[in-house]
C-alpha cells in the first residue's frame, strides 16, 4: 500500500516519547510532515535539545515509518526546540536565578554513603559532556566541597554582596567552608540554616549554567524544605550503598522528596562492589540493593559506582576528574550515570515544560 499523510499521522500517534504516556501527536510535537519523491521528512517540536532523546525518536520513528510503508524509505526528522515561557506557571514567584535551568539536588538517607562524592562526579561529569555546570556544597553542617575540590589555598572573591563561585575542574563551586572559620563547629538553627542556604544559593553569581546540582546535608532535615521553597528544582538524586540499612534510610530520603513535590530524578548506587587484587568482584555491600529499590518504587536507577581507593585519594587530593581516569570501567560507569541523569531530566522537562516552582503540600518532614 502507498505510503500517505494520514498513514504516517497515524504510525507518529503510537510513537511515545522516552518517559512519556502520551504520543508524539497528541502532546502536540508534529509541526510538519512532507512526503516527497519517495522520502519522508518529520518536523518534531520537543521542549528539550537533549540528543539522547532525539536519537531514540529518530529510531523509533524512522522504524514504525519503514514497517508500514514496507519499505526502506529515507525517513529524516528535524528537531526544533520549544522554548520555555519566560514566566513561570500559574501563581509561581519568579525564578530567582532564571539564568540556571535546572537544579538538581543531591541527597541520601545518611551520611557517608558517598552523596558528595556522587555530586562532584556529576557535576564535573556533565561538565566534561559539555554543559555548563554549578555545584553547590548545601551542606552546610559538614561541607566537603572544599576538600574534594581543592578549595583551600584558593581566597574567596565577593562583587559587593555577590560571591564569585570559584570556577575550577570545568565547573563554578561554592561552599560555606570558604567563608566560615573552618575549625569551628557549624551549628546552624533552623531559622540560620534557611538563611546561610539561601545565602549560598542566592547570592553566588552562577551567571548562566545548564545544570546546578546542589549536594545536601544526608537525612530529612531543613535545607531540602529551605531549597525547594527558594527554588524551582528540576529534581532530586538520591545516594545510596546497597546494604539493607542503607536503603531503608535512602527510602525515606526518596518519601521526603516526593513528600516536597520533588521529582525524583533516579538512584545511585555507591560502594556497590570492590574488585580485589586478585581481579576479583567482591559485593561487600550486596550489590544491587539500591537497583532493587529504584525498581520497588518506580524510580529510575542511574547506575553503580565501585568502590576504589582511587575514588577516595582522589577526594582527598582535590583532583576531581581523576575520577574519570583510574580506569575504562569507571570511567563508563561515571559517564553513563552523568547521561542518563541528563535524559532522566529531559524526559523530566518534557513532562513539566513551564516547570512550574514547587507548592509544598503538607507539613515538612521530620528533621533526622
Ligand atoms: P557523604 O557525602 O554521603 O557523607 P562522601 O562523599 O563524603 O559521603 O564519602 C565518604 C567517604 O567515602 C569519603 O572519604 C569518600 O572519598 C569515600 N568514598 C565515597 N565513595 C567512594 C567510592 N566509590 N570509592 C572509594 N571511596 C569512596
Amino acid at each position: 500500500m502507498p505510503l500517505t499523510h494520514d498513514a504516517i499521522l497515524q504510525t507518529l500517534s503510537k510513537i511515545l516519547p522516552p518517559g512519556q504516556e502520551r504520543d508524539l501527536v497528541s502532546l502536540g510535537m508534529i509541526r510538519d510532515i512532507q512526503l516527497e519523491d519517495d522520502r519522508v521528512t518529520i518536523g518534531i517540536e520537543l521542549p528539550t535539545p537533549e540528543e539522547s532523546i532525539r536519537a531514540r525518536l529518530q529510531a523509533d520513528i524512522e522504524g514504525a515509518i519503514r514497517s508500514e510503508a514496507g519499505t526502506d524509505i529515507p525517513v529524516e526528522t528535524v528537531f526544533t526546540t520549544k522554548a520555555p515561557p519566560s514566566t513561570p506557571a500559574g501563581d509561581a514567584p519568579p525564578n530567582p536565578l532564571p539564568g540556571v535551568k535546572h537544579v538538581i539536588a543531591v541527597g541520601a538517607g545518611k551520611g557517608g554513603v558517598g552523596k558528595s562524592t556522587v555530586s562532584t562526579f556529576l557535576a564535573t561529569g556533565l561538565a566534561r559532556l559539555g554543559a555548563r555546570v554549578g555545584l553547590l556544597d548545601g551542606d552546610i553542617y559538614g561541607p566537603s566541597m572544599s576538600t574534594m575540590l581543592g578549595l583551600d589555598e584558593i581566597q574567596a572573591t565577593a562583587n559587593g554582596n555577590v560571591l564569585d563561585p570559584f570556577e575550577v575542574h570545568g565547573i563554578k563551586s561554592m561552599t560555606i567552608a570558604k567563608l566560615v572559620d573552618p575549625e569551628k563547629a557549624m551549628i546552624w538553627r533552623g531559622p540560620m540554616a534557611h538563611k546561610a542556604f539561601s545565602q549560598l544559593v542566592l547570592q553566588t553569581d552562577w551567571g548562566e549554567l545548564d545544570y546546578l546540582i546542589v549536594d545536601l546535608p544526608p537525612g530529612t532535615g531543613d535545607v531540602p524544605l529551605s531549597l525547594a521553597q527558594l527554588l524551582p528544582l528540576t529534581g532530586s538524586v538520591v545516594v545510596c550503598t546497597p546494604q539493607r540499612v542503607a536503603i531503608d534510610d535512602a527510602r525515606r530520603a526518596v518519601r521526603m522528596f516526593q513528600q516536597l513535590n520533588v521529582n525524583v530524578l533516579g538512584v545511585v548506587e555507591n560502594m556497590s562492589w570492590f574488585v580485589g587484587d586478585d581481579g576479583k568482584e567482591y559485593d561487600i555491600f550486596g550489590r544491587g540493593g539500591a537497583e532493587q529499590m529504584a525498581a520497588g518504587m518506580s524510580i529510575p536507577f542511574l547506575g553503580a559506582i565501585p568502590i576504589h581507593m582511587n575514588m577516595r585519594v582522589n577526594a582527598d587530593a582535590g583532583t576531581p576528574l581523576a575520577n574519570f581516569e583510574i580506569n575504562d570501567e569507571i570511567t563508563g560507569k561515571l559517564e553513563q550515570a552523568c547521561r542518563n541523569l541528563a535524559e532522566q531530566v529531559s524526559i523530566s522537562a518534557m513532562q513539566d515544560p513551564g516547570r512550574p516552582t514547587l507548592t509544598i503540600s503538607g507539613s515538612p518532614p521530620p528533621s533526622s
